[in-house]
């Protein structure tokens, strides 16, 4: 599907629009955000079939993998940043010592201005819409730039947007590196970037030159570490599984490699063919027709993940069939080594490989000798295991015994650390992403009695007082 690339002149004028927008206050009254975060909230419901078909057109995933981790979700954070406008948009009174109780301290929460969203293709409406979402709630007017490699997906926001909100504040602008180094030109309140670190550094770049502020939601090898012996494997074979393969595991915090004792190596093996067999009985397993298994994104990123296969000294265990050039059944490899191909970048794939270790401290000794990933998997059901990785490992998130729910839990952040990217969002946080706590004081007249020692001409006695 062909997608209509926005001209700069018309991201220049819609820009200009959006700032014009701001200075005349248009998008500061909360009765203003509600409607429009109610708008966009409809905007998904109505719309909801033909979105699971525009992302069937781009990655071929099944409505359930859209509208379990992307529609719903939306709906439901845009209604509740709605009812929760008066709450997060109330002025703070901080406890401050009592002889400056008559300064009439508070600190305000302000929008920070034209907000520009920037999104990557894997999960296009999640990345680009919660998002959006803090920025209506805290009175931003907004750009967003979906990618271009989900055209159908792209199209369809470009074609609603007008439709339901106002498009003196709220813009879609289709494009790719051109258009989207032409939005980095302008001055924003903030730019909030979800995509690949090679990319998100020249968003960084750019948005330095300005001083503007910036969120990175970046990507990483996110490790999983399995403590067979306590834990159920086949229970852990199951949820591992089910999260790697949602979207063709091209999902940023899918588990990227798997650790686990060598004397448990094949036992989880066992366990992940076993829950293979009972996601897919077909004759053809994953690839099957009806199987309603996702595609991969392009025939470019296939290829890539084809030559991880053809390089990895591992031992393929289950899977490895690929079909056509957007196709790849989940793919298990044993006895990876920490220098194969399969270790040396993110695999953004449903390639599985497992990195066997002598003992725990091993493990953990592996995940921090590289770079911070934005989350951890443990399966564990001992304390002491848990406790470990609280103390001595760094991530965005710490996930326990599941993959992937983390982001269905909007009451806390999510974002990451170090490569893994900087500020967060969902829920309130996403709220916070978007406002300036402004700080606000009062001296009155009346507290000159609490002055007089400051002014000049300085004294000893005023110093020992
Ligand atoms: P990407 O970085 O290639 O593209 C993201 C966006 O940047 C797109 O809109 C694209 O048009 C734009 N872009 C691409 N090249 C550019 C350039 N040279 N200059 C300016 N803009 C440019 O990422 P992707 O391939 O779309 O997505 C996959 C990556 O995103 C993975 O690394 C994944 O882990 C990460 N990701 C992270 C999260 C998160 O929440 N942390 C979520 C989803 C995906």
């Amino acid at each position: 599907m062909a997608l209509t690339y926005t001209t700069i002149a018309h991201i220049q004028s819609a820009h200009a629009e959006l700032q014009k927008t701001f200075r005349e206050q248009k998008t500061l009254p909360l009765e203003y955000r509600r409607r429009q975060l109610l708008q966009l909230a409809r905007l998904f419901q109505d719309n909801h079939e033909g979105l699971c078909k525009a992302l069937y057109l781009d990655l071929g995933r099944h409505k359930l993998e859209v509208s379990m981790p992307e529609i719903c979700p939306i709906i439901l954070a845009a209604v509740r940043a709605a009812e929760s406008l008066e709450e997060w948009n109330s002025p703070e009174k901080p406890k401050v010592e009592e002889w400056r109780s008559s300064w009439d301290t508070t600190i305000y929460t302000v929008p920070k201005g034209v907000a520009l969203i920037i999104s990557p293709w894997n999960y296009p409406f999640a990345t680009t819409i919660l998002p959006l979402i803090g920025a209506i709630a805290a009175g931003c007017p907004c750009i967003i730039k979906p990618s271009e490699f989900v055209p159908a997906c792209a199209q369809k926001l470009a074609e609603l947007f007008p439709k339901y909100l106002d498009a003196s504040a709220y813009r879609v602008v289709n494009g790719a590196v051109a258009e989207t180094a032409a939005l980095l030109e302008l001055q924003w309140g903030h730019i909030f970037f979800t995509g690949s670190g090679p990319v998100g550094r020249i968003v960084a770049a750019a948005a330095a030159k300005n001083v503007t502020p910036l969120t990175l939601e970046l990507g990483g090898k996110s490790p999983l570490f399995i403590d067979a012996g306590k834990t159920d494997i086949e229970l852990a074979a199951k949820r591992i599984l089910w999260g790697k393969q949602q979207n063709g595991a091209q999902l940023c915090v899918a588990p990227d490699y798997i650790l686990v004792l060598h004397q448990h190596q094949d036992a989880t093996v066992e366990a992940f063919k076993k829950a293979y067999k009972t996601f897919w009985p077909h004759p053809k397993g994953a690839l099957d027709p009806l199987s309603e298994y996702g595609a991969i994104i392009s025939p470019r990123h296939h290829a890539r993940l084809l030559e991880f296969l053809r390089l990895t000294k591992g031992t393929i265990v289950l899977g490895g069939n690929a079909e056509g050039s957007k196709r790849l059944e989940p793919t298990v490899v044993a006895n990876v080594a920490l220098d194969d191909a399969l270790m040396k970048e993110e695999i953004f794939g449903p390639i599985i490989p497992i990195v066997p270790v002598d003992n725990l401290q091993q493990a953990i000794q592996i995940i921090n000798e590289r770079s911070t990933p934005l989350v951890i998997y443990v399966f564990t059901d001992s304390e002491d295991t848990k406790n470990e990785f609280l103390r001595s490992t760094r991530s965005g998130t710490l996930t326990l015994n599941d993959t992937f729910v983390q982001l269905g839990v909007h009451e806390m952040p999510f974002g990451g650390q170090g490569e893994s990217g900087y500020g967060s969002y969902l829920g309130k946080f996403s709220f916070d992403t978007f406002v300036q706590r402004r700080s606000y004081i009062n001296v009155p007249p009346a507290a000159e009695p609490f002055m007089g020692l400051r002014y000049p001409p300085y004294t000893e006695e005023a110093y020992q007082a």
